[in-house]
């Protein structure tokens, strides 16, 4: 990631004073066009992140580098993104680490994909399954543009229900209609320990998930969703603000257990007595 003045093919954030937003890429002798005046690229280019400019017509816009989660929202998008709120989650809860291998599908525009790439660092790897070659091309431009050239990513254009030729993986990542199709080839690629992440809009999506997530070997199932709330801070106005995005997806992760472990409690009922319920890990660290 780059520092310092800002360079020739650079992609910079101009918010207005209405904290509208544009991205604009650097070219000398560039000019950015909108309601509110021109602004030349050559009075961004060498200036510092951080700075103010003014249009023709005298407005004030500052210049930033996009964060990852502001570029998500405004890169071009072929198909819906997953919006930084549940982006975050993904990576905590299906604990993405430096080196891991991963799965993901569908690969759409390349919220995800980016996500993960940040996170895997160079020893990871992601290996993307999208139906859409269309889409898969435009989730790489996208990566490119925001991560450049040389990331340890590799997209197939297949379907992902018919069966999945990678083994030995860490995390399978799914965004796609019908995760629950995955469930019995993704126990086959992915590494035992090793967990399986998917998002999804409607809550009868997750009843039929979880439902093949209690046949298979996986195990230690939780599904929750992210409520993010913005607040106003002006003064002594300070309140939640009126409008947020209330609902976008489910989260369901679950783990890869051995076959015994991951069998009905009914078969172990000869066993020890479960633990008590309050050594659930899940539970409320106040109660
Ligand atoms: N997570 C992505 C958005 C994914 S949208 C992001 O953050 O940008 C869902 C994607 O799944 C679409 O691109 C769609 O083409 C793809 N898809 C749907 N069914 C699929 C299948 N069976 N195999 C592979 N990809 C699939």
């Amino acid at each position: 990631m780059s520092r310092g003045p800002f360079t020739v093919g650079e992609r910079v954030l101009l918010l207005d004073t209405k904290r509208r937003r544009h991205l604009v890429v650097l070219q000398a002798g560039g000019a950015f066009h909108s309601h509110a005046g021109i602004v030349a690229h050559d009075d961004l280019i060498g200036a510092p992140e951080g700075t103010r400019v003014r249009t023709t017509m005298g407005a004030r816009l500052t210049a930033v580098r996009p964060t990852l989660a502001e570029y998500v929202l405004e890169m071009p998008r072929g198909a819906q993104v997953i919006y930084p709120k549940d982006l975050g989650a993904i990576l905590v809860h299906a604990d993405v680490f430096p080196g891991a291998r991963v799965l993901e599908s569908g690969v759409g525009s390349g919220a995800l994909t980016m996500t993960l790439l940040r996170a895997l660092g160079p020893d990871g790897h992601v290996l993307g399954y999208e139906i859409r070659d269309d889409f898969a091309g435009r989730a790489r431009r996208n990566v490119e543009a925001f991560l450049g050239p040389d990331v340890p990513l590799t997209v197939e254009v297949r379907d992902v229900y018919e069966g999945i030729e990678a083994t030995d993986l860490d995390r399978i990542l799914l965004d796609l209609p019908e995760p629950w199709r995955v469930v019995p080839h993704a126990a086959g690629a992915l590494t035992r320990g090793g967990i399986l992440c998917a998002y999804l809009p409607t809550i009868l999506q997750v009843a039929t998930l979880r439902a093949a997530i209690a046949e298979s070997e996986f195990g230690m199932a939780q599904t929750f969703e992210v409520l993010h709330r913005t607040w106003h801070v002006e003064g002594q106005s300070v309140r939640p603000d009126h409008r947020m995005v209330a609902h976008t997806g489910f989260l369901t992760v679950a783990r890869l257990l051995t076959p015994e472990a991951a069998r009905p409690d009914a078969s172990d009922a000869s066993d020890a007595p479960d633990a008590p319920e309050d050594t659930d890990v899940t539970d409320d660290p106040g109660s």
